[in-house]
């Protein structure tokens, strides 16, 4: 929520227009009248149109009324209430997928236009900065996937689930769709009383009228629009007790709640374990959400991580493996939803380290020995540099492919700086700075130069020169500790450097 964040360029002519709204009321109208609309953004380097300057988001308030039919939009009402940072005449939304119906803001109908994907709200009298604006916009949301767009709904054998990292929740509801304006969410689902709707947060009430029930969840804590979640389906919802009296709950399909139960049940165990390494849990509540659909990945949404039902459920996965992704997510609701990256390009922090603990849990509860993975994320790791970037700088998605970003060099390839970090500072040293981490960020965003600064705080001594190569290089750095490590391709290299010399035949 409140923001430090550095503004894109396109805050400059915000604060020209609004001096020039103070010169005069009349110019007003014809400004905001003359001037097209155009898509703006915070400045993220990979997704330059995400967000939107001059205002953060305190709240949204989200209400779906489902048909039934998981092939027909949503009607919806979002209702946004956000503090200025600077006066707008004009301010917007991302929104890119569904019709807007009506816009109004502070209860006065407001014009509105499309533009790329934003929605450009012009409200009737220009906002000054630093006040109070509350924005509602009446509109659909279409679950049948935009063209050549991937996320936000996610349709399931049953119903609906929600996938919108890293940038489809404008695919769903307007919204400022950045990490970096965290908000607190309340989400009002209305479907047929035979299913079941479950969001975010603690549930505040469900209300049955007729043939439709009204089912309502508010967060306690901020937290991103790419997190956000909402299930409905022919679900059963599964409670139990986690450490310190925490609620979990599981969202699974009705039909598979006995099946499924041995996994649900590792979930307190797991927490509790993440607790010993990190500390507390960061929220009011936390499950996992089965949903009977093939996305080809499982994500974190806040409190409630996605899962397909599939993994747990069709042989094929070794329980480790699987125990490992379950950890994997969880770790998540600490490095990424609690702790949001600033901008994408500080998503190796959120990977990095739910791969590190998804591998610190199998090698301590499955004998798989975290150093053979990081030997292997060496001998790749020069590739996947060359392939996605550096794990701090990574390279930008493919159009219209969100999940592009989500390549090895910022999974294993940004664990592999985490272990270097280790091996450099020593375990005691790092296991503190991890739980420092954590508890200063805590609700709120961090950045990767945060993250070097707290680390050379905690051993004592500047790391820059350090994590900088790890960080930022094109080449993977010697891996302190060992020196016999090499790049795969390197190692290739130098062998057909030889082959090359002595002229003999390929040794493949
Ligand atoms: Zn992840």
């Amino acid at each position: 929520m409140p923001l430090t964040l550095r503004r894109g360029r396109n805050l400059r002519p915000f604060r020209r227009r609004k001096a020039a709204l103070l010169a005069s009321a009349v110019s007003v109208c014809l400004l905001a009248a003359a001037a097209p609309a155009e898509p703006l953004g915070v400045g993220d380097r990979l997704f330059p149109t995400l967000g939107n300057p001059g205002y953060d988001v305190a709240s949204y308030d989200l209400s779906f009324t489902y048909s039934g039919k998981n092939d027909k939009p949503l009607r919806a009402v979002t209702t946004i209430d956000a503090w200025t940072t600077t006066g707008l005449d004009r301010l917007n939304l991302d929104f890119a997928h569904g019709t807007v119906e009506s816009v109004e803001v502070d209860g006065r109908p407001a014009a509105f236009a499309g533009a790329g994907e934003d929605l450009v709200i012009t409200p009737d009298r220009p906002l000054p900065r630093g006040s109070w604006t509350r924005i509602t916009v009446k509109h659909t949301s279409d679950p049948v996937s935009a063209k050549g767009r991937d996320g936000g709904w996610v349709r399931t054998t049953d119903g609906l689930a929600m996938a919108n990292q890293a940038d489809a929740a404008h695919l769903v509801f307007p919204c400022n769709d950045h990490p970096s304006d965290k908000a607190m969410f309340t989400i009002r689902v209305t479907a047929p009383n035979e299913y079941t709707a479950v969001a975010n947060g603690l549930p505040t009430g469900a209300e049955r009228v007729g043939p439709a029930t009204t089912w309502t969840y508010r967060t306690q804590h901020p937290m991103a629009t790419e997190l956000a979640q909402v299930s409905v389906g022919r679900s059963a919802v599964v409670r139990r007790k986690g450490p310190h009296g925490l609620p979990v709950r599981d969202v699974v399909p009705s039909a598979d709640r006995k099946a499924l139960e041995p996994w649900l049940a590792k979930t307190p165990d797991q927490i509790a374990w993440l607790e010993s390494k990190v500390g507390s849990y960061p929220f009011e509540t936390y499950g996992l959400l089965m949903a009977q659909a093939s996305t080809g990945f499982e994500l974190e949404t806040q409190t409630l991580s996605l899962f397909e039902k599939d993994i747990f459920t069709k042989p094929g996965y070794p329980a480790w493996y699987v125990d490992s992704i379950m950890v994997h997510e969880l770790s998540h609701q600490w490095f990424g939803d609690s702790v949001s990256p600033r901008t994408w390009s500080d998503a190796w922090l959120n990977e990095g380290h739910a791969t590190w603990y998804e591998s610190l849990y199998a090698q301590e509860k499955s004998k798989r020995p975290m150093v053979d993975r990081m030997k292997a994320a060496y001998g790749a790791s020069d590739r996947w540099r060359a392939d996605g970037g550096p794990p701090a700088r990574p390279k930008p998605p493919a159009p219209g492919q969100k999940i592009s970003i989500f390549r090895p060099n910022i999974y294993d390839g940004a664990a592999l700086v985490l272990y270097a970090l280790r091996q450099e500072i020593g375990t005691r040293a790092f296991e503190r700075l991890e739980r420092d981490w954590v508890r200063e960020h805590r609700d709120s965003t961090a950045t990767t130069a945060e993250f070097v600064r707290l680390a050379s705080s905690v051993a004592g001594r500047d790391l820059t020169g350090f994590l900088q190569p790890w960080l930022y290089g094109e080449k993977t750095p010697p891996m302190p500790g060992h020196p016999d490590w090499k790049s795969d391709r390197s190692a290739k290299e130098s062998k057909r450097d030889k082959r090359g010399k002595k002229g003999g035949p390929g040794w493949e």
